[in-house]
């Protein structure tokens, strides 16, 4: 499987700048592989279909986070990663359009040498202000970064 350079080297900022709004948003879908539907509709009890669009929030989400736990399915896993049809690794065109971005915020103030950004114009998927120890651009790792373990 091939790599996209392009894709792999932008930035999207999990968890540091978002509430992981893949799992409840109104257009995000989950798709599930053969083998997983018949694995986990077994061992949950759940009537699971190949691709089930979220409605407003996947109805696998629990208090304590995805009800699959360490099971969820690879979309999931490899997401915002995704495969094109070109069979090469991208970052999926929803994140890219709904996922906050270190370039979305403009620092306002430092305080006690901590960073504070505030983002430039509201999303329900992004964080209004994210307080840091070093500067966004060095904050946010690109996905080679994320694979080599740097800001993790
Ligand atoms: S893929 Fe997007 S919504 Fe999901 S955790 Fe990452 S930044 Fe947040
Ligand atoms: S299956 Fe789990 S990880 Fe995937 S979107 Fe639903 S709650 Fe989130």
């Amino acid at each position: 499987m091939e790599i996209s350079e392009k894709w792999m080297s932008k930035k999207i900022g999990c968890s540091t700048l978002c509430n992981y709004r893949c799992c409840n948003s109104p257009s995000f879908h989950v798709e599930f592989q053969d083998d997983e539907i018949e694995y986990l509709s077994k061992k949950y009890n759940r009537d699971i279909k190949p691709i089930e669009p979220q409605n407003g929030s996947c109805k696998y989400l629990g208090e304590n986070g995805c009800s699959f736990g360490d099971d969820k399915p690879r979309f999931c896993k490899k997401f915002p990663l995704t495969e094109n049809k070109n069979q090469k690794v991208v970052l999926s065109n929803w994140s890219w359009l709904h996922c906050p971005k270190d370039t979305d915020y403009e620092l306002m103030d430092m305080v006690n040498g901590k960073y504070l950004y505030v983002l430039k114009t509201p999303h329900p998927n992004k964080k209004d202000l994210v307080i840091l120890d070093d500067k966004i651009e060095n904050t946010i790792p690109n996905f080679y970064e994320r694979f080599n373990g740097a800001h993790v």
